[in-house]
C-alpha cells in the first residue's frame, strides 16, 4: 500500500442545520479499496459527494495529497479530473456516439488531441469488453453496457482515484455482474476507489477495508473478514441481518 491519497479529518456537513456527516475521519492509501456500508440515508452518498465537491462541507479539512481541497488553490474542476466518480445514473449524452461520451472530457476539459484519447479510449473500452460499440449509441446498449461506458468515461480522464456510488444499483439482476468484474478488474490493477454498493460478496471480495456508517457517523473500520465474522457494534451487526 502506498502513500496516503486521501486524508479526512473531522468532516461536518449539514443540510439546514440537521447534521448529516459528523467527525468523519479517513485515510485512504494509494492503491487501497475501502467499500463504505450503511443503511440507506446514513450519509455515504454525501461522503462521496463531498470528495468530489458536489457538495461544500462544513467543517474540517479532506486532503488530497497533502492538499486541502476546500482551500480554492485548486478549482474543482481540476480535482474532478484527479478523483473521478461513477453514480447509479449513467447519464450518457443520447445523442452522442459512445467514442463521443467518452472523449468529451479528454478533449473539451483536457484539450488532449482527439488521436490520442481515442487511443487511450479504445484501450479502456476492449479492457471492458465493449470496443465494438464505440460507433453505437446509448440507447442501443443494455443499462450493464451503458454503466460500463460510464466507468470508461471517467477512467479516460486518467484519475488517480474513482469513486463509486451503487453503481448497480439501478441495473436488471444480470447486468450486476458484468459490472462488478470492471470494479474487480480496476482493484487488481492497483486503482485506489472508494466504493458504495449494497452487494455484500461483493464488498467482501473487492475491499481492503470496510468502513461501516450509521446516522452519519463512522461505526466501524475493519478488514472485511474481520466486518462480516465479527462486526464490533449492535448497529454493524443489525445491519448484516438483514443481508444473511
Ligand atoms: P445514503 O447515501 O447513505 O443513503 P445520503 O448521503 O444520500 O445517504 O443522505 C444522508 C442524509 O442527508 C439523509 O438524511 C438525506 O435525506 C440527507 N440529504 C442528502 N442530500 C440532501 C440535500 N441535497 N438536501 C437536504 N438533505 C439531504
Ligand atoms: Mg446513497
Amino acid at each position: 500500500m502506498g502513500e496516503r491519497l486521501l486524508q479526512l479529518r473531522q468532516v461536518e456537513k449539514s443540510f439546514d442545520g440537521h447534521r448529516v456527516l459528523k467527525r468523519i475521519d479517513l485515510d485512504v492509501a494509494a492503491g487501497e479499496v475501502v467499500v463504505i456500508l450503511g443503511p440507506s440515508g446514513c450519509g455515504k452518498s454525501t461522503l462521496l459527494r463531498c470528495l468530489n465537491g458536489l457538495e461544500p462541507i462544513q467543517g474540517g479539512t479532506l486532503l488530497f495529497k497533502g492538499e486541502d481541497l476546500n482551500a480554492g488553490k485548486v478549482p474543482w474542476r481540476v480535482t474532478r479530473q484527479k478523483i473521478g466518480m461513477v453514480f447509479q445514473s449513467y447519464h450518457l449524452f443520447p445523442h452522442m456516439t459512445v467514442l463521443d461520451n467518452i472523449l468529451l472530457g479528454p478533449l473539451k476539459v483536457q484539450k488532449r488531441s482527439r488521436r490520442e484519447a481515442a487511443a487511450d479510449a479504445e484501450k479502456l473500452l476492449s479492457r471492458v469488453g465493449l470496443l465494438d460499440k464505440k460507433n453505437a449509441y446509448p440507447r442501443q446498449l443494455s443499462g450493464g453496457q451503458q454503466q460500463r461506458i460510464a466507468i470508461v468515461r471517467a477512467l479516460c480522464m486518467r484519475p488517480e482515484v474513482m469513486l463509486f456510488d451503487e453503481v448497480t444499483a439501478a441495473l436488471d439482476p444480470e447486468m450486476v455482474k458484468e459490472v462488478l468484474e470492471v470494479m474487480l478488474d480496476l482493484a487488481r490493477e492497483g486503482m485506489t476507489m472508494l466504493i458504495v454498493t449494497h452487494e455484500m460478496r461483493f464488498a467482501r471480495a473487492v475491499a481492503d477495508r470496510i468502513v461501516f456508517m450509521d446516522g452519519g457517523e463512522i461505526c466501524e473500520i475493519a478488514p472485511p473478514d474481520a466486518f462480516f465474522n465479527r462486526p464490533q457494534s449492535g448497529r454493524a451487526r443489525q445491519f448484516l441481518n438483514r443481508f444473511f
